[in-house]
C-alpha cells in the first residue's frame, strides 16, 4: 500500500504509466503468490483500449495534465487460483478493487498529488492480501479470480473490458465482492465492522454474517454507493455484485490529503483479516447467492 500511494506513483492516474506501473507491480505479486495468470497471452495484464474522444470533456481535460497522456488503454490485472474440485471449479468467485486513481490535479494547499490512500490503494490492496493468504491454504473447491480493475475512476472501461474477457465465463461467476475504501473506520457503524452496498439486495451479506464476515448494511443509502463502483456492472449483467466498504464520508475524498497518514491500519488490516474466513467459506461451498424480489438492479 506504501508503493500504491507513495508521491511517485503521481496518483495512479486513470490511463496514464503511474497505472500501468501500479499493474506490474500487483502483477509481479501475483505471480509471486503463485497464481495462474488470467490476462493477455499468458500474463496477468489485460490491456484494455479506451477512445479518449469518448470521455466528457472534463476527464479529457484532466488527462492532458498527465506528461504521457494520451493515452489510449487502461490497465487489469487477473489472478486465478483454480478451484480444487474437477466440477465446482467450474465456478468462481470474484473479488475486484480498482487500481487507478485521479493522478496529479489541481493543488490543494501547495498538493497536487491525489494520492487515493484510501480510494482505492486500501480495497487494491484488501484483494492483494486475501490472494496472499487464500493461495497459501488448502485450495478451496471453487476457482477465485482477483481481479484489480484500470480507469475506474474514468467510468469503468477496464471492468466493461473484462466482462468481455473474462477467463470465467460471466453465468460461472456466482459472486462479485468489490472492496472500496476500507482504510479507515466509518464512524456511522459499530467498531470493527465494515459495510456491504445494497444488503438488502441479495442474500450474500446475510450469509456472509452467518460465516463470520463483521458486515452491516450500508448506512448512506442516500449515497447510492451501489451504483457508484465496478460492481453496478456487473450486477447488470446479472451477477451479484456488491462493494464492500468503510467509508465514512471523510472530507479527504478525491482530494490530494487521500494520504497514507490518514489510514489507520490497525482497523484496516483487522477487518481484510475478518474476511478470510467468510471468503474460503464462500469459495469452498457451492451455495450461490441470489437477489431478492426486486434487489436486481
Ligand atoms: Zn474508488
Amino acid at each position: 500500500m506504501q508503493f500504491l500511494a507513495a508521491d511517485e506513483l503521481h496518483g495512479r492516474g486513470s490511463a496514464t504509466r503511474d497505472e500501468h506501473l501500479a499493474a506490474l507491480y500487483a502483477a509481479s505479486l501475483f505471480a509471486g503468490f503463485g497464481l495462474e495468470p488470467g490476462g493477455d497471452q499468458n500474463t496477468f495484464l489485460q490491456k484494455a483500449p479506451i477512445s479518449l474522444q469518448q470521455l466528457p470533456q472534463r476527464t479529457q481535460k484532466r488527462l492532458q495534465r498527465f506528461e504521457d497522456v494520451p493515452r489510449t488503454e487502461t490497465w487489469n490485472v487477473v489472478g486465478i487460483l483454480r478451484g480444487s474440485d474437477a466440477k465446482t471449479q467450474q465456478d468462481a468467485i470474484l473479488l475486484t478493487a480498482h487500481l487507478d486513481h485521479l493522478g496529479i490535479g489541481p493543488a490543494v494547499n501547495g498538493d497536487s498529488i491525489y494520492n487515493g490512500a484510501d480510494d482505492d490503494a486500501s480495497g487494491t490492496t484488501a484483494v492483494i492480501e486475501l490472494a496472499r493468504t487464500l493461495s497459501r491454504g488448502k485450495r478451496p473447491k471453487r476457482t477465485i479470480l482477483f481481479v484489480l480493475f484500470g480507469s475506474e475512476e474514468l467510468g469503468g472501461p477496464g471492468n466493461k473490458y473484462f466482462l468481455e474477457h473474462s477467463p470465467v465465463p460471466l453465468d460461472h461467476i456466482a459472486v462479485n465482492l468489490e472492496f472500496e475504501m476500507i482504510g479507515r473506520p466509518d464512524p456511522a457503524v459499530p467498531a470493527g465492522q465494515l459495510w456491504l452496498t445494497g444488503f438488502e439486495r441479495s442474500n450474500l451479506g446475510p450469509e456472509l454474517v452467518k460465516h463470520g464476515a463483521h458486515l452491516v448494511a450500508d448506512p448512506h443509502p442516500k449515497e447510492e454507493f451501489f451504483q457508484r463502483s465496478d460492481n453496478y456492472a456487473l450486477a447488470q449483467r446479472g451477477i451479484v455484485a456488491q462493494t464492500i466498504s468503510s467509508f465514512g464520508l471523510h472530507q479527504d475524498y478525491h482530494r490530494p490529503s487521500d494520504e497514507l497518514s490518514k489510514i489507520d491500519f490497525n482497523y484496516m488490516t483487522t477487518v481484510i483479516e475478518s474476511m478470510v474466513k467468510p471468503v474460503s467459506w464462500l469459495a469452498d461451498t457451492d451455495w450461490k447467492p441470489a437477489w431478492t424480489a426486486g434487489g436486481k438492479p
